[in-house]
């Protein structure tokens, strides 16, 4: 079995309790074991050292949270890295062109290839009402071509006729004519894999794909590929040219460190994954399940995810009580805005406060949606440190700097002080009604 990523840096790290930010030793010693770990998950070597130094570079001086660990707190950010390099968002088949569209699937052989185009054959039919054609271009294996004869018959998707004698780019010329006819929308090309990768696969996929208009190239391999997922993907994305990639036998126990392989040397999207030998044993891609397999971790990121939003409340406590004194210059005024930001908007600000519903109202009229906190941002940012802490002394030739350099306008600038004026107005009531009044009930 194998040690989670946890228990290991716990030794580690977990002496480092609340010593406030992340040091270069620390880091350098936790990243040690990750890169055990991903070796251990079997992420090529090359894509290891890449990882762990994107790693390095965000884990040093990194604030560790109140209440968590700092293995704890590495192991977020090693986490929330490799969601970022498998791809935050989905991508599915992209079936956006004139039909027939053409997808071809490449790989070496036993990845899967074959069993995914009916898969794949399937899902289109009874999710997206399309008319499919599969057709075997595999004229190397004896049995290739019934094989998906009989996938076809089983979820009752058309296969193209075989016909003896023909070579692969003879019979994929065919089912594009043949899907072009007979009004199909999509024509899947399963060709022939090699055992490994050779010139002669890369030449007959080169033609294929020169010959036909395949719309998605399709890399399938098997998320049990090791070290040589690297060369695997690079090979075909260099000669062939590949859209998307589909990982195989996710249902073994394999730790799926080829997904962060491929994707790291490619950029391509991993787009499903195979989960079993069955024709419904396809599913979408969520880089967070492989994440979890890569690093062999329980809870730990929604545990880390929770001591932020704790700490969310101790700055917004923090915030008040500044308020309460009266005292709220630009300085914090950015401060807030960047908070909002963090926090996926007012909303989740706001909510954190009761009783400041009223600051909420007052922020959407001056119309405080993202895009103007980022503009807002960059006023104050543009402004110097006397400007931000008293802006009274903000005059026409100081707004003039400012709306320059961040961008803005005169009239953006005037809008922003109008708004903090109301709400250190605000805030000053607010804190004058007193102790047992409006900031204690605020506070909870
Ligand atoms: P090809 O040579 O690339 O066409 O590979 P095949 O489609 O013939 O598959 C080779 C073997 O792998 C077959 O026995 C399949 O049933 C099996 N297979 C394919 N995909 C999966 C998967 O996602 N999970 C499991 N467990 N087996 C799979
Ligand atoms: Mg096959």
């Amino acid at each position: 079995m194998f040690d989670s990523l946890q228990d290991r840096l716990g030794s580690i790290l977990n002496g480092l309790t609340g010593r406030g930010s992340l040091s270069e030793k620390d880091v350098s010693a936790a990243l040690r074991e990750v890169r055990r770990a991903l070796l251990e998950a079997d992420v090529a070597l090359e894509v290891v050292r890449e990882f762990t130094e994107r790693v390095r570079e965000k884990a040093v001086g990194a604030e560790v949270l109140k209440s968590i660990k700092p293995g704890q707190m590495v192991v977020k950010i090693v986490h929330d890295e490799l969601i970022a390099t498998l791809g935050e968002t989905q991508v599915g088949i992209d079936l956006n062109a004139p039909a027939p569209v053409t997808i071809m699937m490449v790989g070496l052989q036993g990845s899967g290839k074959t069993t995914t185009s009916g898969k794949i054959a399937k899902r289109l039919k009874e999710k997206q009402r399309k008319k499919v054609l599969m057709a075997s271009l595999d004229t190397r294996r004896p049995a290739a071509q019934e094989q998906l004869k009989v996938l076809g018959e089983q979820t009752e998707v058309d296969t193209l006729p075989i016909i003896p004698g023909q070579g692969p780019v003879e019979i994929a010329v065919r089912a594009e004519q043949a899907a072009r006819f007979g009004g199909y929308d999509v024509v899947i090309l399963d060709t022939a894999g090699r055992t490994h990768i050779d010139e002669p696969l890369m030449v007959e996929m080169a033609n294929i794909k020169a010959r036909t208009k395949p719309h998605e190239i399709l890399l399938v391999a098997d998320s049990l590929t090791g070290q040589d997922a690297v060369n695997l993907a690079r090979s075909f994305d260099e000669r062939v040219g590949v859209t998307g990639i589909v990982l195989t036998r996710v249902d073994g126990d394999g730790r799926g460190g080829a997904a962060l392989s491929m994707r790291a040397v490619t950029g391509k999207p991993i787009k499903l994954i195979g989960v079993g030998e069955k024709m419904d044993a396809l599913e979408d891609f969520h880089p967070s399940r492989i994440a979890d397999r890569i690093l062999g971790m329980g809870d730990i990121v929604s545990l880390v995810e929770k001591a932020a939003e704790n700490i969310d409340a101790e700055k917004a406590a923090a915030m008040a009580k500044k308020m309460q004194s009266g005292k709220f210059d630009l300085n914090d005024l950015a401060d807030q805005i960047r908070q909002m930001q963090t926090m996926g908007g007012m909303g989740g600000m706001m909510g954190l406060m009761p009783g400041m519903g009223k600051m909420k109202d007052q922020m959407a009229a001056a119309g405080l949606d993202d895009k103007m906190l980022k503009r807002q941002l960059a006023i104050i940012g543009s402004m110097t440190p006397a400007e931000r802490s008293q802006p009274d002394i903000l005059k026409h030739s100081r707004k003039k700097r400012i709306a320059a350099g961040s961008g803005t306008n005169s009239a953006e600038i005037n809008k922003l002080l109008k708004m903090h004026r109301q709400m250190a107005d605000m805030m000053k009531t607010m804190g004058k009604k007193g102790k047992g009044g409006m900031m204690k009930q605020m506070m909870g």
